[in-house]
Order: C-alpha cells, then structure tokens, then sequence
C-alpha cells in the first residue's frame, strides 16, 4: 500500500449491508483492509429480510397442510387443523430480527465499521453519509434490486414481494402476477396456506430458462393441488372496488381478489448514488456494467450482487464477494465463476437444477443424450397423493460428461446440492452409473437411469 492509499478513511467503503456487502466487508477485514459498511435498511439486504429466508419459513409453514393430510394413509387421525397468520408473522419476524443481530455482529467482530444512512458518492474516492463524509481507496456497490412493476392504470393497489412478507392479514383470494421464481413461489405459499389463489403467467409456459420439462412438470403439480394457473394471460387493469380488487385481464375478462401480487422481475438498485455523476456505466436496464473482476468502469469503483444483475443469488453475490476481497486486499486477482450455479426453485413441489437445460444443451453440443424418470415416491404410495417427481440427466455424447441436471420433487434442492459437486467435479454419466444408489431414496434415481429417452 502506497501512501496516498493510507490518506483515505477507508481501505474499502461497500455500500449495501446485503449478503454480498457484508461478506466483502469482512472478508476484506480479515485480510487487513480498514472497511465501512454503509446501510440505511435493516441488515442482511433482500435474502434475510424479504426474500430467502423468509420465505422459506412460509414455505415450510404453507406444506404443512398436505403433510397432514398425508398423514392419515399412516394412520393419523387429526382434528381439522386451523392456520394463524398472526403466529407465523410473529415467529418469523422474531427469527429476522435475530439474524439482524446477528448480523451486526458479524460486522463488528470483524472489526468493520457500521455506518447507518443511504451513502452516495459525492466525488472520487469520496462518499457522504447522512450528511457525514467518508474517504477510501475502493468503493463497493452491493446494493442489490427492487421489485419492478409495469405501469398499468390502479398499479398502486397491487403488492410486491416486500409488502407480502409484512400483511397485517391473509388475504382470502390472492391473485399473482407473473412467472419467475417469486410468483411461482408464492403461489404456492399462498394455496398452501388456504388462500384461494390464481396465478396469471404473460407467456405459453412460466419459469421461462428452466428445463421444458421442469416446467412442465411445475405446472402440472401445481394444478393438481387445485392451483388456478392461467397462461397467456396478463392484467391490463386494476380497479378498486367495494368488495376488494378487480383484475381487467388483457382479454376483457376480470377477476377479483383481496391482494394482487406483483413478481414481474427486479431492478438494480442504483440510482441516487451519485454513480451517473461520476461516469460510471450502466446498463439501460440499470445494472452495473463491470468486467470480469466486478470492477466498473471507473476506477476504484466496484460491484458485485443483484447490482450488476450476472445471476442474482445470494450464494453468488457471497461469491463474488469472496473473489473481490482476495482481489483487492490479499494480491490474488480472481475471477468469479458463474458457470454451473446450482439453484433451487421453492416451488411445490420444488424444483432443483444445474447445468443446461436440453435446449441449451443441444444448441451446445452436436449430440446429446437424455435420461428422464417420472415416479410417484414412495410415501405417496400410501398417502394418497398423485404427486409425481421427475427427473433428468442432460449427457454430452462425444465426452459422456453430464452437462445438465434436473428435478422437480421433495427436496430437490437438498439433492441437487450434491450432484453440483459431481458436475462441477467433470462427472461422466458412466460414474453416475457406477455409483451405487441409497435406497429406498428418491436421489438413488439420478445413479440408475440406463435408457436415453
Ligand atoms: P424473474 O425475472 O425470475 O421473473 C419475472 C417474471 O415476470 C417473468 O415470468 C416475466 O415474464 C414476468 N414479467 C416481467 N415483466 C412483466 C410484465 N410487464 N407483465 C407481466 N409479466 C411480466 O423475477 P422474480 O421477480 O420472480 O425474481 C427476481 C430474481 O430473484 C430472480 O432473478 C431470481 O434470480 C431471484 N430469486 C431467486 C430465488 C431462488 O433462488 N429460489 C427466489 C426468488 C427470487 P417473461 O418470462 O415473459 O419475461
């Protein structure tokens, strides 16, 4: 470090206490660096607060009504159970409030200062703070995304995901709008918790970029549980009226509901921050333009997470946090490493997935062979339910390599988990065939697929 570095407040400033914010922040402390936070929100950014965990307890929460019923093909016998939203809010924002702590100190045992207040960059190497200025070398932007929403004439009734996590009441019918993994999600949390819920997706198809079949089988599952799924089909228009809210949909028709959910996508975070000002790049949807080492085009200026909208999950943003740090304060630029990024969708039934999907695969590859199993577990021979789980191996022919892997079932995500170690480990489907199954378990299926399809 050269003198002129030493001049500064800071060795680093990151703005935006998120998950990828913090874990720069003491990552960087850990190595030396004298590091600031700045957060003008309660810690721990989308995934502690409204997204990730959250809404993970409610998933939890919303599956206990089929598990009861489940139940009684073993020989349970339960009185009706009934729901209390009030407890569950209650329970849940207990455990958000805990992990804000924990949060906090996280920081501070790392010795990185907390700064409370919307930063924005006021000059080179120079920020203010609630009315405070603050210097450093390198000034990290993780800032995350918001909720979008089109614009619609009566917009302002409807919800997004923020609002969702914090409803005073459940509403009794729930329509959401839109077909990524938060409208997919919360339709489920939302039936499952005995609202009545319809979901509208624009295109033929939702969860657009996953696997055809995930797809299909997601919806499939979906409406056998007594989801209203429309496809092709959009709100042109939301009026209040006296007995809540009318959806106009795009074909003349209209529904009513008690909230209307918006998940139409989120975006970057990152107007008022003074980045305009300074000439730093962004991109029209307004993400961070950085290169391969998240700098941005201005020097000493960084970005990692939902901010420069690469694949916006927390487990990536800690990773990109984690190659940044090493980059700037420990002498080893690297690089992070998108490829292969396992993800889970909380649907239910949920979905789990790495790699290419078949159509990425054979715009890929000359020669692709598919292995897919369809099968109804073996709890629900005798509890009754219809619930079907599917799954899918993706194989490059010429190398044997597994390429893709697909699931939607009881805990894809936790058996996806390990086989993206496989994949990222260059598994060829002859080692998958070598591997000997766990059984009875349904992850044994990935290991005894023999016939391409
Ligand atoms: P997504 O970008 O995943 O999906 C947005 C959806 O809204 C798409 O179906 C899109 O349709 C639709 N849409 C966009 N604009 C309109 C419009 N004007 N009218 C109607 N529909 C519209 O966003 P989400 O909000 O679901 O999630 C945001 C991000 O959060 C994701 O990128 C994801 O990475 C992350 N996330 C991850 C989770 C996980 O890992 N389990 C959980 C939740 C979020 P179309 O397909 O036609 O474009």
């Amino acid at each position: 470090m050269n003198d002129s570095e030493r001049d500064y407040d800071y060795d680093l400033f990151v703005i935006g206490a998120g998950s990828g914010g913090v874990r720069a922040g003491r990552v960087s402390a850990s190595y030396g660096a004298r590091v600031a936070v700045a957060e003008s929100a309660a810690l721990g950014g989308t995934c502690v607060n409204v997204g990730c965990i959250p809404k993970k307890l409610f998933v939890y929460a919303s599956h206990f009504r089929e598990d009861f019923r489940d139940s009684t093909g073993f020989g349970w016998t339960t009185p009706e159970p009934s729901f209390d939203w009030s407890v569950l809010l209650a329970n849940k924002d207990r455990e958000i409030a805990r992990l804000n702590a924990v949060y906090a100190s996280l920081l501070s045992d790392a010795g990185v200062e907390l700064v409370t207040g919307r930063a924005r960059i006021v000059g080179p190497h120079t920020l203010e703070v609630a009315g405070t200025r603050h210097t450093a070398d390198h000034i990290l932007i993780a800032t995350g995304g918001w909720p979008s929403l089109p614009e619609i004439p009566g917009i302002e009734h409807a919800i997004t995901s923020n609002e969702a996590f914090h409803l005073k009441e459940l509403p009794r019918r729930a329509l959401i709008v839109g077909g990524g993994y938060i409208a997919v999600e919360f339709a489920g949390i939302y039936h499952g918790l005995g609202v009545e819920t319809t979901q509208l997706y624009r295109g033929p198809l939702f969860l657009r970029g996953f696997d055809d079949d995930v797809r299909t089988a997601v919806a499939e599952e979906m409406r056998k549980k007594g989801l209203d799924i429309r496809f092709d089909s959009n709100v042109a228009a939301i009026e209040k009226v006296t007995t809540g809210l009318r959806a106009v949909l795009e074909d003349g028709s209209s529904l009513e509901a008690d909230t209307i959910l918006y998940a139409t996508g989120r975006t970057p975070n990152t107007r008022g921050l003074g980045l305009e000002e300074l000439g730093v790049e962004i991109a029209p949807g307004g993400a961070i333009v950085v290169d391969e080492f998240s700098r941005s085009s201005v020097p000493g200026i960084w970005a990692i997470g939902d901010a420069t909208d690469r694949v916006n999950l927390t487990p990536v943003a800690i990773h990109e946090a984690m190659c940044l740090a090493r980059t700037l304060f420990r002498g080893e630029p690297t690089k992070p490493v998108h490829r292969d990024v396992a993800s889970a969708v909380f649907s239910q039934p949920p979905v789990g997935c790495v790699g290419l999907s078949e159509a990425e695969a054979r715009r890929a590859y000359p020669q692709v062979d598919v292995y897919r199993s369809r099968f109804r577990a073996l709890k629900h021979t005798l509890s009754g339910s219809s619930e079907q789980t599917m799954m899918k191996l993706v194989v490059d022919r010429a190398s044997d390599r597994v390429v893709g892997i697909h699931m939607v079932g009881p805990d894809a995500g936790e058996i996806i988990q390990g086989f993206s170690v496989a994949m990222k480990c260059g598994a060829t489907k002859a080692q998958l065939d070598a591997t000997i199954g766990i059984h009875p378990t349904s992850a044994e299926e990935f290991v005894t697929m023999r016939d391409p399809v």
